[in-house]
């Protein structure tokens, strides 16, 4: 009679990350009678790996602390979880993907596939660091369970370690290992840490702290290492500016400079891809291939101020894109928001960081260098926002150093996605109680420089 029925609805993910498992726990809400198949090549079920830098600092004390939702839970929402499986290939014209456990090769049919692949680390071209396909010995990568045990294990009390990228994984992990009583340096191709989060001066910032407890050497490119019996001794590094080389010595190397996308099965499938590999999908989650959707790192997609394509990169984008998937492939309907504000946040050495939005150098800026209490009250600890907005003063953007970061930052997030301007946002009545709060938080002070310059620019 042309009816769908429920009970026939096949839903296949491949990738059981923070991306395929929301979307199987979706799927499975949205549709409780189709079959929800998730397939994974590593033997963990879905675990955090936002969690990996603080097991291996010791803050988490065990790896399986990190797992999110067991083996037994995926079986109890009955979803057929298939660990230590690869799906080699994707088949969209039979609607089949082709998988691999142990010798054995299986055809699993789908009505909707979700892809879910994730991304691997990019290992910049430094001599001498592989032997055949393989890093050598004392040198990582940061990304699975099985990369942080290979870390973990390695880590030295004494010993010397280098970790090459100063972004936010390897600036968690630098603090990691200084906890493992490690000297650590750290190198960034960069003039600035955190390139990717903050501007310059509020980088600065979270630098200058951070050079108290570990070394680090902006401005310098690794270019070779030397090993001894195949393990790592030392790394040369090459000063930009100068073109002077100088090495370090280095028991135990991290490279921590991005991501590539897992993009080979996508692109097999004739999914199409951006010029950067990212898998394209729009606000639905779907790709150029009927009934294939794809979400999480693998893919790019807007971001919600300049509408351009961005690569994901982030947990917390990855799980609202499989809250989308998997409603979506099991017939629902979740559109998500017009594009990424990227939110994101982190803390090292005692430092919190956190940015919203756009940073860009046409925009205007309000900073306000603040404290976090009346400063009568004692307690109060630094707190330092950046703002940014347009010449309409409408807030596009925020950046934020110090106390309860990511909460103020949290609260400018809804001032964009809202579309507050400066003159709005900045009468926002904040709690206040001196134990908590001042009267006036600094992001609404901020916002009174952004005012005050606008005004100066209409006289
Ligand atoms: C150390 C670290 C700290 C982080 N901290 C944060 C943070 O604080 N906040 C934040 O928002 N984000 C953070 N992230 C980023 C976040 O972890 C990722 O954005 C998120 O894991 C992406 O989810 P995903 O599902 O797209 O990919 P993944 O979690 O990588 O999952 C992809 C899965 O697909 C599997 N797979 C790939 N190919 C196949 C195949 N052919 N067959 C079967 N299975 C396959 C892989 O084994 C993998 O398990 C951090 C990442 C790391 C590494």
């Amino acid at each position: 009679m042309g009816v769908y029925l429920s009970q026939e609805r096949k839903i296949v993910i491949i990738g059981c990350g923070a991306g395929g498992g929301t979307a199987a726990q979706f799927a499975r809400k949205t549709d409780r009678k189709a079959s929800v198949i998730i397939i994974e090549k590593d033997r963990y079920p879905q675990y955090s790996k936002c969690g990996l830098p603080y097991v291996i600092s010791g803050i988490i004390p065990n790896f399986n602390d990190l797992i999110e939702f067991s083996e037994d839970w995926f079986k109890t929402a009955k979803i057929d979880l298939l660990l230590e499986t690869t799906v080699e290939k994707i088949d969209t014209s039979k609607k089949i993907v082709i998988v691999k456990k142990g010798g054995n090769v299986i055809e699993k049919p789908y009505d909707s596939l979700i892809i879910a692949t994730g991304a691997k680390p990019s290992i910049p071209p430094i001599n001498n660091i592989k032997k055949g396909s393989n890093l050598i010995k004392g040198i990582f990568v940061l990304r699975t369970i099985n990369d942080a045990k290979d870390i973990s294990s390695s880590a030295k009390k004494g010993d010397n370690a280098t970790i090459i990228g100063a972004g936010l994984i390897g600036l968690e992990l630098a603090e990691s290992l200084y906890k493992k009583k490690m000297k650590v340096t750290v190198v960034e191709a960069l003039p600035s840490i955190l390139a990717n989060t903050l501007d310059k001066d509020m980088s600065k910032i979270v630098y200058d702290e951070i050079l108290k407890q570990v070394n680090i050497l902006t401005d310098h490119i690794a270019t070779r290492i030397e090993s001894n019996s195949g393990k790592i001794t030392k790394v040369f590094i090459k000063d930009n500016k100068t073109g002077e080389e100088k090495y370090i010595l280095t028991d135990l190397l991290v490279i921590a400079t991005g991501l590539k996308p897992e993009t080979a099965l996508a692109k097999d499938a004739d999914c199409k891809l951006n010029e950067n590999g990212y898998i394209i999908v729009n606000n639905k989650c779907e790709t150029s291939v009927k009934d294939v959707f794809a979400i999480g790192d693998c893919t790019e997609f807007k971001d919600f101020i300049t509408k351009k394509s961005v690569p994901i990169g982030l947990g917390s984008i990855a799980v609202r894109q499989g809250i989308s998937a998997g409603i979506n492939a099991a017939g629902g309907n979740y559109t998500l928001l017009d594009g990424f504000l990227q939110t994101c946040t982190s803390e090292f050495f005692g430092m919190e960081i956190a940015a919203v939005g756009s940073s860009d150098e046409n925009l205007i800026t309000g900073k306000f260098n603040g404290l976090s209490l009346p400063h009568y009250f004692p307690g109060g600890k630094p707190i330092i926002i950046k703002v940014f907005a347009n010449k309409d003063g409408k807030i596009l953007g925020a950046q934020a150093v110090g106390d309860n970061a990511a909460q103020r930052i949290n609260t400018l997030a809804a001032a964009i996605l809202g579309g507050l301007d400066i003159e709005t946002f900045r009468r926002l009545e904040t709690a206040y109680a001196p134990p908590i709060a001042p009267t006036l938080d600094a992001i609404t002070l901020a916002c009174d420089i952004i005012s005050a310059k606008l005004r100066k620019r209409q006289k």
